[in-house]
């Protein structure tokens, strides 16, 4: 089975407007089904990924973005690594079987983890890192051929022109990589995941898409994206070259993507109700981690990133705390009740979804926030900076940035017994660990939440005998 990732991608991009400059996924699309993926909540790559790949919900992993807090501190420090995850991957549920396995970049992957293969690290690998690769010798033959292999690029830098060739260069790497490891044994399961789709959006979205509030058609990076596309597209062809008519394709993306309208400044927010309160005030743009709080007299915080992850201040917990335990429920009402209130520039409702993280998931380990925050149903951002004037910011507070995550990433399966074209209804990220079991004739482990999608939705879709 050959497992392709482009993160965050969403239906509408890959099956209908980019779907011309993408020749060999048109082909595939032909002879395969395909589906919109339901993400995680909350749909980011770090816990999309892993969901994807573990088939347990994010609570239950203990990962609730890209980073976390160290000890119930007051900053996002720690940055989730592969040996965090509680129970083993796809990856190593297949290498305890026997099974070859080779993986380029999928998340998390960094250190690597030993499977019964080779394992590449991905975009989370610290710049500089060496130890990049399963088995550890991989990385210095892969710079050998390669040169230089890139993780990611710095999609926020403001440099339009240089970013596009960057990123252009960054993904013919990967998939040059990916095509050579393919070929140095007959695998049974190769993954490889790129990162530079989700970089795009972020980058180039308003340039493209007439539905973003600051589109010009006179723009000069209007094809970026289906350059960029057409380049993916290129990648894919070539592993497809090179796999058997036995072969299984999958192509899945973590997330969708959708114009962003700006930020909500959740902290100044807070600071107006009375929830957060400061020493002095901060200037304009100043990171929350900056910020001189009186914890002493601070209810609660909020993380910046797509959505707001909220922290209670509570007694005995937090360092400083100072919510004593019994009034946390009457705290999260209120907070709940007030942010439901919320009116975004223009007077409408903001639409803020408040939900605890016990609400959504089976069961909530690690650091968990104590309310998660949509707004506008991911159209607005959770500034991570405070001191504007303004509660709403046009732009993100962390540079320039054309794009929010949607709820909705790509299913297509390639099966070469059942090689025509069918739409399937929205599938869930959770199920895709159990499903890829199921094709390969596998039992999944037990802590395993989700469900094969033949039993999801029906389809009848063979189960061969384990090789
Ligand atoms: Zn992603």
């Amino acid at each position: 089975m050959l497992i392709i990732g482009l993160d965050g991608v969403p239906p509408e991009l890959l099956f209908d407007r980019m779907a011309d400059v993408m020749p060999n996924v048109r082909r595939l699309l032909r002879t395969s089904r395909r589906a919109p993926l339901r993400s995680t909540d909350p749909p980011l790559s770090v816990p999309a990924w892993p969901v994807m790949f573990t088939g347990v919900d994010p609570g239950t992993l203990g990962v609730y973005g890209f980073r976390h807090r160290s000890e119930n501190g007051y900053t996002l420090d720690h940055i989730p690594q592969s040996g965090d995850l509680p129970v083993p991957t796809l990856w190593e549920i297949l290498s305890q079987r026997g099974y070859r396995v080779g993986v380029v970049g999928m998340p998390l992957g960094y250190p690597p983890p030993a499977i019964n293969g080779a394992y590449v690290s991905d975009f989370l690998t610290p710049a500089g890192a060496t130890d990049t690769t399963f088995p550890a010798g991989l990385h210095a033959e892969i710079e050998r051929r390669f040169g230089r292999y890139v993780f990611d690029v710095s999609f926020r830098s403001g440099e339009r022109e240089v970013l596009a060739d960057e990123l252009l260069a960054m993904t013919d790497r990967r998939f040059a990589v990916a095509s050579w490891l393919l070929g140095q044994e007959p695998w049974d399961v190769f993954a490889v995941h790129e990162i530079g789709t989700d970089r795009l959006h972020h980058a180039y979205w308003k340039y493209f898409d007439p539905a973003h509030p600051e589109f010009d058609p006179e723009n000069p990076y209007a094809e970026v994206a289906r350059r960029y596309y057409a380049a993916v597209d290129t990648g894919i062809g070539r592993l497809l070259g090179q796999i058997d008519e036995r072969t299984r394709v999958l192509i899945v993306s973590d997330h969708g993507a959708m114009p962003m309208h700006g930020c909500f400044c959740i902290n100044d927010w807070l600071e107006r109700r009375g929830y957060l309160v400061v020493r002095q005030p901060p200037t304009p743009g100043t990171p929350f981690e900056k910020a001189d709080v009186d914890w002493s007299r601070t209810s609660a915080w909020g993380a910046g990133g797509y959505y707001a992850r909220i922290f209670f201040n509570i007694r005995g917990r937090e360092r400083s705390g100072a919510v004593a335990p019994e009034e946390v429920a009457a705290l999260r009402d209120q907070l709940a009740g007030e942010l439901g209130q919320v009116l975004d520039p223009a007077g409408r409702p903001l639409g803020a979804r408040v939900v605890a993280p016990s609400e959504l998931y089976e069961s909530v380990r690690g650091d968990a926030p104590d309310l998660m925050v949509y707004f506008g149903d991911l159209k607005w951002r959770s500034a991570g900076t405070m001191g504007h004037p303004d509660l709403f910011l046009a732009e993100n507070d962390t540079g320039p940035d054309d794009a929010v995550h949607g709820w909705d990433g790509v299913f297509v399966l390639y099966d070469p017994s059942h090689a025509r074209a069918e739409t399937l209804p929205t599938l869930a990220i959770r199920d895709v660990t159990p499903t890829i079991l199921h094709l390969l004739g596998e039992v999944p482990p037990a802590h395993v939440q989700g469900r094969s999608i033949p039993e999801v939705v029906g389809a009848s879709i063979p189960s061969p005998a384990a090789p």
